[in-house]
């Protein structure tokens, strides 16, 4: 059975979730609810680095920001590739909150996808794809 990862908003633990039954997947920890849009969870930078150490799959990261157009119209397309795709762990980061780790990664535009494989960063793509496009993204690493 196939599996993706999140970090619990509560305690903070890493939880590694059978994508089947991610719609009621809770902290194996504190038993918080782990909430999910399709497949892809919000991470800070802390859950970040967390999930980089530990995911065996590529992490798929879709930096964003609540007052950028392009932004919303890329957010659900990136939610239905998460369900059509179980090759990596879907990421959604606010650039607005996480100032430091988009500073740090040197995004300029958003929205802008960043996949990171074995804890380095392999592909960027600046702009708004639809869920194909994010699909064949994942196929190039
Ligand atoms: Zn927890």
């Amino acid at each position: 059975m196939s599996h993706t990862f999140a970090v619990c908003k509560n305690c903070h633990s890493v939880n590694r979730i059978q994508i089947a039954r991610a719609g009621e997947a809770v902290c194996g920890k504190c038993q918080a609810k782990i909430p999910f849009h399709g497949l892809v969870s919000d991470v800070t930078e802390a859950d970040f680095r967390k999930l980089l150490k530990v995911s065996d799959k590529p992490l798929i990261v879709d930096f964003w920001a609540s007052w950028c157009g392009p932004c919303q119209m890329y957010g659900p397309e990136f939610q239905k590739a998460s369900m059509e795709n179980d090759k990596a762990v879907f990421l959604k980061v606010n650039t607005e909150t996480e100032t430091a780790l988009s500073g740090s990664l040197g995004i300029r535009g958003i929205p802008c996808t960043i996949i990171f494989k074995d804890g380095k960063e392999v592909k960027r793509q600046s702009g708004a794809m639809n869920a194909a496009g994010v699909n064949s993204l994942l196929t190039q690493i």
